[in-house]
């Protein structure tokens, strides 16, 4: 049950080959039999039973939808309604969400089975799942190795049919190249094209939630319910949103593929390389033209991104002050004592890296030099982008420039980890939508193809990707547990 798509198991349900809460039990039993993994914080078994057997009624009566009864898991940086949510912190490790996240609730409302929270970097910040104050998370093709990052815990939980789905969330590439070294299909919208409301925020003008899943098809059905204008954010887009189902087998005849040459150059690894050819030349099978084109600002991306990020993160978790929520410690002194200890025992290293860097980045005397220059960069890369999509239909490139890393590999040199995002971070500065899809392996580890559309073009996306999938059977491989 656990290698079936969305639409197979919805198919299921229907036809009374099982019930909601069969599968929900299934997939709970094998959370219990994975538990090296690592890969959730908070199983929520009681109330997904309840949840399924409601669906199960639901389905009863006719009433339902693709997702009801399907049971699915929640990165643990959404708000979930009287469930601890803690964003992979100790700093939020006794903290009990007072309401859902607007994701969660649509996902409620559509009758989804919440199986629990699943582990990620603190705040989402790393690319490796190692941050998290419960422990790194293992990559189910090899657990010496990482399962990327900070949506790690809903990567890893997909890969290893711990769950249906997960939602992830992706402010430098926190969906994308976790979905790449598990070997899953993950989604990054455009930004405001999914409502912040209720998840913890780390750097606002970046950060935006999306699904990871098994394909591109399933990848479709979750976007449709996450997707659209929420009044409680004020960053959401009030655009259309389009039948994601409706448009995936429109064929790819003349549809051209852009390819940065700054994205195929040094530094990525061979193995990547040659898995990306090949998929390029299904592409060309599938009717596509290959269009070289260059984005000049690109190599500046990472330096942008981290100061950007870490202004915006610096100011964001200011509100973690031991008096409102989360970790207060022991006997505080005086109110300065209060802050600083909570604040200090709270956050891991890197979250307060992040902190100071962001606090020097936005001090007087500093805020032109740093931020107002990264936001004129930002800008650059922007139209580069722009620039490019108005020549093609979609930009193709890696994911990571390497597969998944060994745990512990880059713990103590945080550049060599940022670097990690090299080929998908600009995409968060330029607020396009971008996927990644399993394309081969290299070393029996993952490939991931990422593909970048046009703002709000999530339909024309899946549709590319879906397409792929039709003729490769990659997204069906699954690691052996
Ligand atoms: N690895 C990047 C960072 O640490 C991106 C993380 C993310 O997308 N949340 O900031």
């Amino acid at each position: 049950m656990h290698k079936k798509t969305i639409n197979q198991l919805a198919q299921g349900l229907r036809s009374g080959d099982f019930t909601s809460v069969e599968l929900t039990q299934h997939f709970l039993q094998r959370i219990r039999q994975y538990p090296e993994l690592n890969a959730y914080i908070t199983i929520t078994e009681d109330s997904a039973l309840q949840a399924a057997g409601a669906a199960d009624q639901r389905l009863a009566t006719g009433d339902t939808g693709l997702l009801t009864g399907i049971p699915i898991a929640h990165k643990d940086i959404f708000c979930t309604l009287g469930v601890k949510t803690s964003c992979g912190s100790k700093i939020l490790d006794n903290f009990i969400a007072p309401y859902n996240a607007t994701v969660v609730e649509k996902f409620k409302l559509a009758g989804a089975v919440t199986l629990g929270k699943v582990n990620m970097d603190e705040f989402a910040m790393g690319s490796s799942n190692e941050t998290s104050f419960y422990g790194p998370v293992r990559n189910p093709w090899d657990t010496q190795t990482v399962p990327g990052g900070s949506s790690g815990g809903s990567a890893a939980a997909v890969a290893a049919g711990l769950a249906v789905a997960a939602t992830g969330t992706d402010t430098g590439g926190s969906i994308r190249q976790p979905a790449a070294f598990c070997g899953i299909t993950g989604l990054k919208p455009t930004y405001g094209r999914v409502s912040r409301y209720g998840m913890i925020a780390y750097a606002s003008s970046l950060d935006q939630g999306g699904p990871m899943t098994r394909s591109a098809e399933d990848a479709a059905i979750l976007l449709q319910t996450m997707a659209g204008f929420d009044p409680k954010d004020s960053t959401s887009a009030d655009v259309a949103v389009p039948d994601y189902l409706a448009s995936l087998d429109q064929p790819l005849a003349g549809l051209k593929i852009g390819l940065p040459k700054e994205f195929f150059a040094e530094g990525l690894d061979n193995g990547i390389a040659s898995v990306l050819q090949t998929a390029l030349a299904e592409y060309q099978k599938l009717g596509a033209e290959l269009v070289d084109i260059s984005m000049p600002n690109l190599n500046v991306a990472i330096p942008t991104y981290y100061v950007i990020a870490c202004a915006e993160s610096s100011a964001n978790l200011s509100r973690y002050d031991g008096v409102r929520f989360g970790h207060r410690c022991e006997n505080p002194a005086d109110l300065t004592d209060l802050y600083t200890r909570s604040r200090g025992e709270g956050f891991g290293k890197e979250v307060k890296r992040r902190i100071l860097m962001g606090t020097y980045a936005l001090s007087a005397g500093y805020y032109d030099a740093y931020y107002l220059k990264a936001q004129k960069v930002r800008r650059l890369i922007s139209d580069d982008f722009q620039k490019a999509l108005a020549q093609v239909d979609v930009i193709m490139s890696p994911v990571a420039p390497t597969t998944a890393f060994g745990i512990g590999a880059k713990m103590d040199d945080p550049i060599a980890m940022y670097l990690a995002d090299i080929y998908t971070i600009a995409i968060n500065l330029a607020g396009l939508p971008a996927m990644s899809i399993p394309a081969g392996f290299s070393g029996g580890m993952p490939v991931g193809l990422q593909l970048i559309g046009k703002h709000f073009a999530e339909d024309r996306l899946l549709n590319i990707a879906h397409q792929y999938q039709q003729v490769t059977d990659w997204h069906q491989q699954t690691p052996k547990l």
